[in-house]
């Protein structure tokens, strides 16, 4: 695209917005940390899923001090079925860095919204854009995949000179008068026309300014991490104290919260097999075996949960389906 038609691109984006964008409660609101919630939950969680927690997280936790006075184990426990527990971690902190540092609310200023925990580039830009309509850029894998075929550029768009070019794109494109709009309209067009494969281009409000040859093969990608298959085996062991479980230490990725405990395959294998567990973590394709145990001693972290607080012990959705599966009725 030419540079002439960067404020002609931005206005057909906008338009189309106006007529066509869709209706979420994140959309609805300029408050910060309704809208700081929706994009920590949208990072690595589909739309179906956060529209089905969004509402009833926000009730729970309306403002940053309800969350920064929630301890740690009821902080996780509400964000179960939502993966990936560091975010809930980072808000929490953000949460308490506000309360304590700026009184319970946003300040205004780019530094110190940027200087909160766990607030990066993209976060900054969506609290200035869809808070305060302020013209700041923002990137993310739709909008980069945007760039990539409206540029008709073949820079990876994960190598260190794709980010860089779309942060630069992102900032200089940037409708002046309506960002929120903006923002969310090139964000969309990413999520609905301009997809991954073989987008909708009939459809689009600016292919007008659209310069891909072969929009298919756009955006390129650095060479993925090859899957690594690995296995555990766990133990089931219940009794009169409750089920056996292991906090998990920290620096550990499920810090904090409670999973079966673990044991070598060979000091197992004899014992009553439960059932084979298989998911995927990141790049890892995990497949679990469990087994019941009717004797066990507890190692180090591991200890007897009583049945009545399982439902609020904090774990990850694998150990929950586990645990909600076999529980005694
Ligand atoms: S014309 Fe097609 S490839 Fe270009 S931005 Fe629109 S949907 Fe994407």
């Amino acid at each position: 695209m030419q540079e002439e038609h960067y404020s002609d691109f931005a206005q057909a984006l906008v338009d189309w917005f106006g007529k066509q964008g869709r209706d979420y409660p994140w959309r609805r609101t300029t408050d910060p940390w309704a809208i700081l919630v929706s994009e920590v939950m949208l990072q690595q969680t589909t739309i179906p899923t956060v529209l089905a927690r969004y509402e009833a997280w926000l009730a729970q936790f309306p403002t940053p001090a309800s969350l920064a006075a929630a301890d740690e184990q009821a902080a996780l426990r509400s964000w179960e079925g939502l993966g990936y527990y560091r975010r809930v971690r980072s808000l929490r902190a953000a949460a308490i860095a506000l309360c304590e540092q700026h009184g319970g609310r946003f300040p205004g200023d780019e530094a110190a919204l940027r200087a909160l925990p766990g607030i990066g580039d993209y976060t900054v830009g969506a609290l200035l854009s869809f808070a305060w309509n302020r013209p700041a850029p923002l990137v993310d894998a739709n909008v980069s995949r945007v760039f990539a075929r409206v540029f008709n550029d073949p820079t990876p768009v994960d190598s260190p000179a794709g980010r860089r070019r779309h942060w630069e794109l992102a900032a200089r494109l940037v409708h002046p008068g309506n960002p929120r709009a903006y923002n969310s309209a090139l964000m969309e067009l990413g999520q609905t026309l301009c997809t991954t494969g073989s987008p909708t281009c009939l459809l689009c409000p600016v292919r007008a300014y659209c310069t891909a040859t072969n929009p298919e093969e756009l955006p390129v990608k650095l060479p993925k991490k090859e899957i690594t298959a690995i296995e555990h085996w766990d133990i089931w062991h219940c009794t009169a104290d409750g089920l056996l479980m292991e906090k998990q230490p920290d620096g550990r990725r499920h810090e904090g919260m409670y999973r079966l405990p673990r044991r070598a395959a060979e000091e197992i294998a004899d014992l009553p097999h439960l059932c084979d567990q298989k998911y995927s973590v990141t790049r890892y394709k995990v497949t679990r075996h469990l087994h019941r145990a009717d004797t066990a001693t507890p190692q180090a972290g591991e200890c007897y949960i009583p049945l009545a607080d399982l439902s609020h012990t904090p774990m990850a959705s694998p150990d929950r389906k586990l645990v909600q599966k076999y529980l005694p009725r």
